[in-house]
C-alpha cells in the first residue's frame, strides 16, 4: 500500500518520536491519500509512500535514523512543489497536504500539524496545477433523493427555471442527481434525470473526477463483464469514462445531510431532490478537500439547470464532430479553429458555449447581433481585444481571495484588470449596438481605488514581511514607520557625531543580523574609547561596542519594524477581506468580460475566415457554399458545397471512398452547432432551423477509437438515436451497418432510413455504401439522393469533392484499389470483372430520382466489396446462374468470421440461411 500509515511505523507505534507519531496519525486518518508532511522546507513522505513519491517525482530517497529505527524518507521542496504535485496527480493519487499550523518559533515542543488541503484531480485550485482557459470539474452522481418521482413531476420539475424559456414537458421521473463544481472558479450547477440523461450530461461536463453515492457502485460490484448497468447498481467506472472515481463518506449522501449542506449555498427546495442530494454531497466533499473551513466563499450560486434546454450533443456526436478532441489525438479541433479569445475567462466561456449551444432563438440571435457588431466595427474590435489581453483570471482570483490565499500581487492584478475596464467601456461606446454589453461591465471603481490606495505598485509575494502597504494608507502604520525611520536616521548620523566626540576618525557604525547595531574601533585606537562604550564583539583587528543610547534606539527600530510588518499584514488581510466581500460583483464583472471576449473572438474568427451570419427559423437546413471549418484550413483547394434539406428530409449520400461524404455531412452538422452556439458559420449564406439535438454515428469502419465490439457499439448508438431523435433533430449517420455481414448491414441500414423518415420525420444525412438504398428516393416522399462524383481520365480518378443531386453510379472501388497500389494484375482482373458484369461503369449520376442507380448490380451493396468477393475461390461459375437467395447465402457465408462466431450463432445463422433458400424454392 502506497497510501495510509506505513506498516513499519504502525508496528512500533508506541516508540515513535512525537513527530513520526503525528505522521502516523494523519496518514491513518487520510488513508486513501498520499500524505505530504511538512517538515522545515519540505513536504516529506516516509517508507513505502516515500518509495512511490520518489519514483513518480524522480526524487532521491534518504535513510532517516532515530532511536526507534531507520526509515526511508523523501522530500518535495515546498518552494517548488507545484511540478511534483502535478506529477503525483497525473499518476492519479489523492494528496493530503499536512502543514504546520503553529509558528515553530512560538512552540517549544512539537509543532502542531494538520491536513490543510486535500488535492485530487478534480479539486485542484492551484493555478500552477491547472490548465489556463479550461475548467476542471469534479462531478457527483447520486441515485434518487428524498421525494418520489411522481411528486417531482407534479411540481412541474424545472418549469420555473428563470433563465430558460421553452415548453419542454415536465421531467419524466428523474431518478439520478448530477452536480458539478469547479472548485477553482466556484462555478457550480446541479440537475437530475434518467441514467441515460445523466450519462450524456457527464460526457459534456467531462469531469476530472467523479464522486459517487453509495448506490452508485464500483465496477466490481456490478455486472462488469458485460459493462451493462443492472437495475440496482450503476457501474461508476464506466460512467466516469476515464475520470478518477472517488467514494466518499456515505453520510454526506444522506438526503437530509446533503440538503443541510446545500442550504449554506442555495435554497434546497428549488432543486429536484436527487439534484439537491448530489449538490449537497458534492459541496461537502469540496469543503473537505479545501480543509473543512466551512462553506466555500466563492460558490455564490448553485445553478439549477435542465440539459434538455440546450442543444443536446451526445457523447458520440461530441467525438464524431471533433468539437474538443480529434479522433487521432493530433490535428485541430473545432474549438481550436474557433478560439480567438484573449483571456482565460473568454476561453472558458467559448468552450462552454460550444459545449452547450442554445435552443432559444432570441438568445442565439442576441449573440449573433453582438458578433455582427464586432465584425462591422473593426476598430472597436481590435481595441477591445488589445485591452482584453490585460484581463486577469478573475474567476480563479475570487477563489483565492475568498479562501484567504490571494497575495498582494493578486490584488494588483485585479487592480490592473479594473483599470482596463473603463477603457474597454470607452472602446465599446463607439458601437451603439453593443450598449448593453458595455453597461454590463461594472468598473468597480470603489474597489479599484481601495486597492490602489492600500497596496504598493510592485509588492513582494510574501505578505508577512512588509513592503506591501502604501504610506499614507494607515495613520498607525505611518507612525510606526516614522519611529523606525527616525531611529535609522539617528543611527546614520551617529558615525560622524561619535567621530567628533571621541576624536577616533576611522570609527564606523554598522549593523549585523546577529549582534545588531555596533560601533567599530580598530585595535590601534582602543585607548580613545569613551567610558560609555560597552564591548559587544571582538574581531581580529578591531572591537565592536554599543552605547546605552544605541541599544535603546536599536530596540526601538527593531520593535517598530516588527510592529510595522505585523500591521501591514493585518491591513493587507483587511483589504483582502474587503475584496472578498465583493466576490459577487467581481464575479459579475468576470462574467461580462468573458462575454465580451467570447463574442469579439467569434467576430474575429468570422471576419478572418469569411463566415456568414446564419438566419434562424428556417424550415430546414439551407446552406450555400458551405465549408468544413477545420478541413478548409488544411485543404488549400477546399470545394464549398450547398445543402438543401427541408425539415424531415433524409438525404442518402453516396460516392466512392475519399470523395468527401463524411466531410460534407459533418460540415452541415457543424454549421448547425456553430449557429446555435452564437457563432457565424463557414458558408456563403445559411438559413437554418433551431434543432433540439444533433446526433452523429460514424460507421465502425471509420471509427478508429475501437474498444468493445465496434459493431455492438454501433448498434447501441443507433438504438439511442432511433429512440431519442425527434422531428426537430439533425441526424448524421455515416456508413452505419458496415460492421457486419452485407445482408444484415444492408437490412439494418434500410430499416433505419425508413424509420427515420416514416416515424421520426427527422432531418438526416445518411452516407451509405449500400447502393440499393438509393432506390428509397423513388419510394419515399422525403428521401433524396446526393452523390459525390469523380472524373476518370485514363485509369486515374480525380475526386471533385462536389455534392450533386442523384445517386452515384459506382463506387470506383477498383480505381481506389489501384491508387492504393494493389498489383496491376489484380486491378486488371477486377476491372474486367466489373466491366463484364456492368457493361462499363458510368462516371456520373444516373438521375435525381435514384432509379437506375442500381447499375452496380445486385450481388451486395458495396461494389468494391463485391469485386473482392468475386476474386475469391469458387467464383468461376457464371453469376447469372445463381438466384438472389443463393447469392445472398454465399455473401453471408463469406462475410462470416468463424473465429468470432459462437456455436449457437453459427447454428442460428445456418438455420436462417436454409430458410432463405427454402423460401426461394
Ligand atoms: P469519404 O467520407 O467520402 O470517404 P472524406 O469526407 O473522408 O471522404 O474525405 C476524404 C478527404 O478528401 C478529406 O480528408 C479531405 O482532405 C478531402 N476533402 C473532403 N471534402 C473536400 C472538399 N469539399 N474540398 C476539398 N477536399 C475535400
Ligand atoms: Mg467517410
Amino acid at each position: 500500500m502506497v497510501t495510509g500509515a506505513p506498516a513499519k511505523m504502525l508496528d512500533r507505534r508506541d516508540e515513535l518520536t512525537p513527530m513520526l507519531a503525528q505522521y502516523v496519525d494523519l496518514a491513518e486518518e487520510y488513508d486513501d491519500a498520499v500524505l505530504l508532511f511538512r517538515v522545515g522546507d519540505f513536504y516529506k513522505a516516509f517508507c513505502e509512500t516515500a518509495d512511490e513519491v520518489a519514483r513518480v517525482c524522480e526524487l532521491t530517497r534518504i535513510e532517516r535514523e532515530d532511536s526507534t529505527g531507520t526509515y526511508t524518507a523523501c522530500g518535495i521542496p515546498v518552494d517548488n512543489a507545484a511540478k511534483y504535485l502535478d506529477r503525483l496527480l497525473e499518476a492519479e493519487f489523492r494528496l493530503a497536504v499536512a502543514d504546520q499550523v503553529e509558528d515553530p518559533e512560538e512552540t517549544n515542543g512539537l509543532v502542531d500539524r494538520a491536513v490543510t488541503q486535500v488535492i485530487t484531480p478534480g479539486t485542484v485550485v492551484d493555478d500552477e496545477l491547472l490548465a489556463a482557459g479550461s475548467n476542471t470539474y469534479v462531478a457527483c452522481v447520486t441515485r434518487g433523493g428524498t421525494g418520489n418521482a411522481a411528486e417531482v413531476g407534479a411540481r412541474g420539475g424545472y418549469q420555473d427555471a428563470g433563465e430558460v424559456r421553452g415548453d419542454a414537458e415536465p421531467h419524466p421521473e428523474p431518478e439520478y442527481g448530477l452536480a458539478h463544481v469547479d472548485v477553482s472558479t466556484g462555478e457550480c450547477a446541479a440537475t437530475a434525470g434518467s441514467l441515460a440523461e445523466v450519462r450524456e450530461e457527464l460526457a459534456r461536463i467531462a469531469p476530472a473526477e467523479l464522486l459517487t453515492g453509495p448506490s452508485v457502485g464500483a465496477a466490481d460490484e456490478v455486472d462488469a463483464a458485460e459493462g451493462v448497468d443492472t437495475d440496482d447498481e450503476v457501474d461508476a467506472t464506466a460512467l466516469a469514462d476515464g475520470a478518477m472515481v472517488t467514494d466518499y463518506d456515505p453520510a454526506v449522501f444522506e438526503p437530509d445531510a446533503a440538503s443541510d449542506r446545500l442550504d449554506a449555498y442555495a435554497d434546497p427546495g428549488r432543486f429536484d431532490p436527487a439534484a439537491a442530494t448530489a449538490a449537497g454531497a458534492l459541496l461537502a466533499y469540496a469543503e473537505w478537500a479545501q480543509g473543512d473551513d466551512g462553506p466555500l466563499g466563492h460558490v455564490n450560486r448553485v445553478r439549477r439547470y435542465d440539459p434538455r434546454r440546450s442543444l443536446r450533443i451526445d457523447a458520440t456526436a461530441l467525438r464524431g464532430l471533433e468539437l474538443f478532441e480529434t479522433h487521432a489525438g493530433g490535428g485541430a479541433t473545432l474549438f481550436d479553429t474557433l478560439d480567438e479569445t484573449r483571456s482565460a475567462l473568454g476561453r472558458r466561456r467559448l468552450r462552454a458555449w460550444l459545449r452547450r449551444p442554445l435552443l432559444d432563438r432570441e438568445r442565439v440571435e442576441a449573440r449573433h447581433d453582438a458578433v455582427a457588431a464586432f465584425a462591422d466595427h473593426t476598430l472597436v474590435r481590435e481595441e477591445v481585444r488589445d485591452l482584453l489581453g490585460e484581463a486577469y483570471d478573475l474567476e480563479r482570483l475570487v477563489g483565492r481571495v475568498t479562501r484567504g490565499r490571494a497575495d498582494a500581487r493578486d490584488l494588483r492584478s485585479l487592480h490592473a484588470t479594473l483599470e482596463a475596464v473603463p477603457e474597454i467601456r470607452d472602446a465599446l461606446a463607439e458601437a451603439p449596438e453593443l450598449d448593453s454589453l458595455r453597461d454590463s461591465l461594472d468598473p468597480l471603481a470603489d474597489l479599484r481605488e481601495r486597492i490602489d490606495d492600500a497596496v504598493v505598485e510592485d509588492p513582494p509575494t510574501d505578505v508577512t514581511d512588509g513592503g506591501l502597504i502604501r504610506d499614507g494608507f494607515d495613520a498607525d502604520l505611518d507612525d510606526v514607520r516614522g519611529t523606525a525611520r527616525e531611529g535609522r536616521e539617528w543611527v546614520a548620523n551617529l558615525e560622524s557625531s561619535e567621530r567628533e566626540r571621541t576624536g577616533i576618525d576611522n570609527l564606523e557604525v554598522g549593523y549585523n543580523r546577529v549582534h545588531g547595531y555596533y560601533i567599530e574601533v580598530t585595535n590601534g585606537r582602543l585607548d580613545a574609547v569613551p567610558d560609555d562604550y560597552t564591548r559587544r564583539q571582538t574581531l581580529k583587528n578591531s572591537e565592536r561596542f554599543y552605547t546605552p543610547e544605541l541599544k535603546r534606539r536599536e530596540d526601538e527600530i527593531l520593535g517598530a519594524e516588527e510592529r510595522a510588518d505585523r500591521l501591514e499584514y493585518e491591513l493587507f488581510t483587511d483589504v483582502r477581506a474587503e475584496v472578498a466581500a465583493e466576490a459577487e460583483r467581481i464575479q459579475g464583472l468576470a462574467d461580462a468580460i468573458a462575454r465580451v471576449d467570447a463574442l469579439s473572438a467569434l467576430a474575429t474568427a468570422a471576419v478572418e475566415r469569411n463566415y456568414a451570419r446564419p438566419e434562424l427559423g428556417a424550415d430546414g437546413v439551407f446552406v450555400e457554399g458551405g465549408r468544413h471549418p477545420v478541413v478548409e484550413r488544411t485543404e488549400p483547394e477546399f470545394v464549398p458545397n450547398d445543402a438543401d434539406l427541408p425539415t424531415g428530409t433524409v438525404a442518402l449520400v453516396t460516392g466512392p471512398n475519399m470523395s468527401g461524404k463524411s466531410t460534407y455531412m459533418r460540415q452541415v452538422a457543424l454549421c448547425v452547432v456553430l449557429a446555435q452556439a452564437g457563432s457565424f458559420v463557414p458558408a456563403q449564406s445559411a438559413r437554418l432551423p433551431v434543432v433540439d439535438r444533433v446526433f452523429t454515428r460514424v460507421g465502425a469502419s471509420d471509427d478508429i477509437a475501437g474498444g468493445e465490439s465496434t459493431f455492438m457499439r454501433e448498434m447501441r448508438e443507433l438504438t439511442d438515436i432511433l429512440h431519442d431523435a425527434t422531428g426537430d433533430s439533425l441526424v448524421v449517420l455515416d456508413e452505419v451497418g458496415r460492421g457486419t455481414a452485407t445482408t444484415d448491414g444492408r437490412a439494418i441500414a434500410r430499416a433505419a432510413v425508413e424509420f427515420l423518415h416514416d416515424e421520426l420525420e427527422a432531418t438526416a444525412l445518411f452516407a451509405t455504401h449500400y447502393h440499393d438504398l438509393t432506390e428509397l428516393a423513388g419510394e419515399r416522399e422525403r428521401v433524396r439522393n446526393l452523390h459525390f462524383a469523380a472524373t476518370r481520365e485514363g485509369g486515374d480518378v480525380t475526386f471533385l469533392h462536389r455534392a450533386k443531386p442523384g445517386a452515384a453510379a459506382a463506387s470506383y472501388g477498383v480505381e481506389v484499389a489501384e491508387l492504393a497500389g494493389v498489383p496491376d494484375a489484380v486491378v486488371d482482373r477486377a476491372r474486367a470483372l466489373v466491366d463484364g458484369e456492368d457493361g462499363g461503369v458510368g462516371a456520373d449520376a444516373t438521375g435525381a430520382d435514384g432509379t437506375g442507380a442500381d447499375a452496380a448490380g445486385d450481388a451486395g451493396g458495396d461494389p468494391a466489396q463485391r469485386t473482392l468477393d468475386e476474386l475469391g475461390p469458387g467464383t468461376d461459375r457464371p453469376r447469372e446462374e445463381l438466384t438472389d437467395a443463393e447469392r445472398e447465402t454465399l455473401a453471408a457465408l463469406r462475410a462470416t468470421d468463424v473465429a468470432d462466431t459462437t456455436p449457437i450463432e453459427a447454428l442460428n445463422r445456418l438455420n436462417d440461411l436454409q430458410r432463405l433458400l427454402e423460401a426461394d424454392d
